[in-house]
């Protein structure tokens, strides 16, 4: 079965890899807390390590048990980073001064619980009713065009989602060819979970690939970088055929920057990020960010406190040289942007309130605050 998307398809799934019965009962009942929507594609199944499914960290990010949810804090929200203030024509958002975000689609192979557009992405859930994307293609990316000739300080474009690696590839090629003519672009980035969930489709014989590497040479020529935001968060992701699809890209020349959310028993401990960073680096993948967790609902049990991200921070400094080091920042809550994890200027201990200043905006709070759990405990 490549895509697993049905309760009784997960079922007898579990009963063929001989999961015990509470396991199953955990995972189902997790299942109906999720924001997210149950889809697994073969390969995750496969990287998942069934006779130890309880701690596993793949099986973590898609397949949460019930007893692993904790109550969520009262500040968290669906669109946590609050997009939809940012969103200047329908699917474009625009915060940063010289580059935008176009949401190409709502879809992803698989759904991670911890999705930071949960608001959006995949079918609605028992918990998340999700935003419709009310406007066709071809329309948003009529109005993505006409709003980056009005802003030619626009000159970097990040395409995501949803995952495009399930576009419909006529309209991704009709999509990178109009970008591709407007002279003030001078780089185009694709963000994509794919390596890992559809590896295949990076493989020469996929019409993915020939539609990347055919748009990857006409850009160059027009001095446009053409890059790949990967999403690999734990060692273990990136199996044989994960590692062959980054280098059917990177031998072509293009530039793969790999983006990590921390996640509370994945990858937030330093073997586990050692061995994370090594593997990239080993697929020639440049390890761009570790990101701290968004404050989004239903996912709470993975948020380290922001404290535990530093101390990891620091752990990882000297591990690697210096441009194999990624760098650790916080996605700052009410449209704030990025900003390094260290910047904050006050810290309540008694709520774990951590307040920062946004580069992009003026106006605040930018405020970002650690699991209930952290700060019960710090009280
Ligand atoms: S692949 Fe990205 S967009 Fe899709 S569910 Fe995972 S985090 Fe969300």
């Amino acid at each position: 079965m490549e895509i697993i998307s049905k309760i009784e398809d997960l079922q007898q799934l579990l009963i063929d890899k001989a999961c015990p019965i509470a396991i199953r009962e955990d995972m189902i009942a997790g299942i109906a807390a999720n924001a997210m929507a149950l889809q697994l594609t073969k390969n995750i199944v496969d990287v998942i390590d069934w006779k130890n499914v309880a701690t596993d960290p793949v099986r973590m990010q898609f397949l949460p048990l019930a007893s692993e949810l904790e109550e969520d804090h009262p500040n968290l929200a669906l669109d946590s980073l609050s997009e939809k203030k940012d969103e200047v024509v329908a699917g474009v958002i625009h915060r940063y001064p010289n580059k935008v975000l176009f949401l190409l689609n709502k879809v992803c192979p698989a759904y991670c619980s911890f999705c930071t557009r949960s608001y959006l992405v995949g079918p609605s859930t028992q918990r998340v009713q999700k935003d419709k994307i009310k406007m066709p293609f071809k329309r948003r990316v009529k109005g993505l065009l006409e709003y980056l000739k009005c802003h030619p300080n626009i000159n970097d474009v990040l395409i995501s989602g949803g995952d495009l690696v399930l576009a419909k590839l006529p309209l991704l090629e009709d999509l990178l060819t109009e970008l591709g003519q407007l002279t003030t672009i001078k780089s185009i980035r694709l963000g994509t979970r794919g390596l890992f969930f559809l590896p295949q489709y990076f493989f020469k014989d996929h019409p993915f690939h020939q539609l990347l590497a055919q748009q990857y040479l006409w850009l160059k020529k027009r001095g446009i970088e053409f890059s790949i935001q990967s999403h690999f968060n734990h060692a273990n992701e990136l199996n044989s055929l994960s590692q062959m699809a980054a280098n059917e890209l990177t031998s072509l020349g293009i530039k793969i920057r790999n983006q990590t959310v921390l996640l509370r028993g994945v990858n937030a401990d330093l073997p586990s990020l050692q061995a994370l960073i090594a593997a990239l680096v080993a697929a020639n993948i440049i390890p761009y960010y570790i990101y701290q967790m968004d404050m989004v609902p239903h996912a709470e049990h993975f948020r380290t406190s922001l404290q535990e991200t530093i101390t990891l921070s620091k752990q990882l400094e000297g591990c690697f040289t210096g441009f194999h080091t990624p760098k650790f920042v916080v996605d700052l809550p009410n449209g704030g942007g990025k900003t390094n994890i260290y910047a904050f200027e006050k810290y309540e201990k008694e709520t774990g309130t951590y307040h920062y200043k946004s580069a992009v905006k003026a106006n605040g709070p930018f405020k970002y605050y650690d699991p209930l759990r952290i700060s019960r405990m710090e009280t």
